[in-house]
């Protein structure tokens, strides 16, 4: 099935320039990588004569999407591979690693109650070894802990009903703040009340899909745009200013991929949705500013892949640098190499962390209180590979309220 509404025909603008290859951290760790060019236009136009021209080589491109940052011809580079992997990959039937990984609402559902146990049990390693052999999810690669109450139940117990602001935003929380780091969505709402903003949940809402695509389930990835479109809709129907989102990629997936999953172009609500550090800059420039006490700790901030892409990057900076006391240290523009649940199969587990090696490098030699980042699974690659804590953006400005 293909992911867009309308077939891409983006490569028909390539230039041969070759500007995205430079920029691709696959290719500079795996020489039997061909290359965005090759694996995007330049192979499009041959699969489209014939399937057999597929290169299985595909497979390791992560999708960070840092090829089409450097393409000046607007090629959907990485939109035209992972289409290509689920329409003529061999790849494709089903596979329990992939369903397991990509499913992240399903899974933190049935760890509800059994979170410690769970927890426990994927540290051991009887049970990695079993994952690593069954199921082929690396030994070495350490699981994100989920929490003992997922962030809806917090907020059903603690704050439904109870908000009274003549402003509202709606906030789409994703499945990593809900089953594994609720603190972030309580950090979002307290800084937003500071601001004299409400927080409501969307009535309901799934993963946003971008492991799903990543893992090839496009037609379920498609089902959860239009489910979470309509829950999008109801909200803005319903009062709230916009939508928000403290996950980089979700926030991409939302805003950018919907519109063309859907083909839905005039109209759509797609654009009500923001990333948080979007939001918070023009309240800030608009003088909605709350009072902020210096926080003296020297960080590194660490742009993630899908940010760059969405040109979100500025905020998050512009952002941080209003928080009083902090230093401020932008890390070099490295993929963590981790790209969603790619760095968990124990065929890119070495990959993975090859091309994360200059920007690990890099935080143990900066000697930094935390590294700051949007993303959550470059938090779980950088926890892992490092002896640094991260820490969200929004999480660092909750610590400056003057409250
Ligand atoms: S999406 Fe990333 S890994 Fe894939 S070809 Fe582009 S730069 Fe390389
Ligand atoms: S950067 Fe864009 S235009 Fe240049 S080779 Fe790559 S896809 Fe083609």
């Amino acid at each position: 099935m293909n992911l867009f509404k309308d077939s891409d025909r983006s490569f028909d603008s390539c230039l041969k320039c070759t500007a995205c290859s430079s920029r691709c951290p696959v290719a500079s760790v795996r020489p039997d990588f061909p290359g965005p060019k090759q694996c995007g236009p330049d192979g499009e136009r041959l699969r489209l004569k014939s399937p057999d021209f597929l290169d299985e080589a595909l497979k390791y491109c992560t999708g960070c999407k840092r090829c089409e940052v450097a393409c000046p011809s607007d090629v959907h580079i990485s939109d035209i591979i992972a289409d290509a992997k689920a329409r003529y990959g061999k790849g494709n039937k089903f596979k329990i690693r992939e369903f397991l990984l990509s499913h992240t609402d399903l899974m933190g559902t049935m760890t509800r109650g059994t979170a410690p146990i769970v927890n426990a049990v994927t540290k051991t390693k009887t049970a990695k070894v079993v994952m690593h052999k069954a199921l082929g999810i690396d030994q070495r690669r350490q699981f994100p802990p989920y929490a003992h109450k997922s962030f809806r139940s917090w907020y059903k117990a603690e704050l439904e009903d109870k908000q009274v602001f003549a402003r509202n935003v709606s906030y789409f929380h994703g499945c990593f703040v809900n089953y594994n780091l609720p603190e972030l969505g309580i950090d979002t709402i307290k800084v937003l009340n500071a601001m004299n903003i409400g927080v409501q949940l969307l009535k309901k809402e799934k993963c946003c899909g971008v492991p799903l695509v990543a893992n090839g389930f496009h037609k379920k990835a498609k089902a959860n745009a239009r489910f979470n479109t309509d829950s999008i809709e109801q909200a803005i129907d319903s009062g709230s200013e916009c939508v928000i989102s403290t996950s980089s990629s979700c926030a991409f997936m939302l805003r950018e991929d919907y519109p063309r999953m859907l083909g839905e172009t005039e109209g759509n609500p797609h654009q009500q949705v923001n990333y948080i550090t979007r939001f918070l800059t023009q309240e800030f420039k608009n003088g909605n500013k709350p009072e902020l006490k210096p926080v003296n700790l020297r960080v590194g901030y660490h742009s993630p892949c899908h940010l760059i892409r969405s040109g979100g990057v500025l905020h998050t900076l512009s952002l941080l640098r209003e928080i009083p006391g902090l230093q401020l240290h932008q890390l070099e523009s490295n993929c963590c190499g981790i790209a969603g649940t790619y760095g968990f199969k124990k065929e890119n587990y070495n990959t993975s962390q090859d091309i994360g090696e200059p920007l690990f490098h890099q935080i143990e030699e900066g000697e930094f209180d935390y590294i700051v980042t949007d993303c959550e699974t470059c938090k779980m690659q950088i926890e892992m590979s490092t002896s640094a804590e991260v820490i969200h953006p929004v999480s660092l400005l909750a610590r400056a309220l003057d409250v």
